[in-house]
């Protein structure tokens, strides 16, 4: 299948998920993620009519970024980032999705600061709502501080929340951390403060979109397997 027919079905997909939970298609929308793929199928993929990406490793991004600079991409961060790449994003992104600490929130906000005629930057708290299985993100604890310090920044805005599940052996294994991020985010404001929940991936999406996603970040199922990484 061509990446313009897989990106049709998962829009399709999508459409049909959010009509089963009884919300409009409308306030899903789908981040193509790239990291693993090369510049060229970012740009089929953009040429079918995606307009967001997400990419995980700083360095790997920027390459894909020079190689694309003649599309209007909106780029978004969704992995782990280190203070020291947050210059790059903070030049280079529109959302960030992976803020997952005070200090970060702080650095990401001054960096962006120096660019006085960008808007502001997007920013989500990356969330570890299952416990220790998961990576990144912060404790559901924490979260009120770490969201306090992005409206803290005049550079950033903060936007909503992130999670990424363990991972289930089946899809609907994933709904009870996803309920359980939506459970958070109204405890913390609600969606007028927290519009956006950032969940739901390949395996999961239709699943996170039956839990309230608003943001669904699908890589395989468009670009296919990804190549081992090397970088
Ligand atoms: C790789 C990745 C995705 C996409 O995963 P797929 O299973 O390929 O859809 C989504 N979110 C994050 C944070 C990722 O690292």
């Amino acid at each position: 299948m061509s990446i313009r027919a897989r990106l049709a079905d998962v829009r399709e997909r999508i459409a049909a998920a959010a009509r089963t939970a009884g919300r409009d298609p409308g306030s899903v929308r789908l981040l193509a993620v790239s990291k693993g793929h090369p510049a060229a199928v970012v740009r089929e993929a953009f040429e079918a009519g995606q307009r967001d990406f997400g990419e995980n490793y700083v360095q790997e991004w920027l390459e894909k970024r020079e190689a694309l600079l003649d599309l209007p991409i909106v780029w978004h961060v969704i992995g782990h980032l280190q203070r020291n790449k947050a210059r790059h994003v903070a030049e280079h992104a529109a959302y960030v999705h992976s803020i997952d600490s005070v200090e970060l929130a702080r650095e990401l906000g001054k960096r962006r600061a120096a660019f006085t005629t960008k808007e502001r930057l997007r920013a989500l708290v990356e969330v570890s709502i299952a416990g220790e299985a998961q990576k990144g993100g912060v404790a559901p604890d924490q979260l009120a501080e770490v969201a306090s310090a992005i409206e803290a920044e005049p550079a950033l805005s903060l936007v909503g929340l992130m999670c990424i599940p363990p991972l289930e052996e089946s899809a609907e294994g994933s709904r009870a951390p996803f309920d359980a991020l939506c459970t958070l985010r109204d405890a913390h404001g609600g969606p007028s403060r927290l519009p956006e929940l950032s969940m739901g991936m390949t395996h999961d999406y239709e699943a996170a979109i039956a839990a309230g996603s608003t943001w669904v970040r699908v890589g395989t199922a468009i670009f296919g397997a990804r190549p081992q990484r090397t970088g």
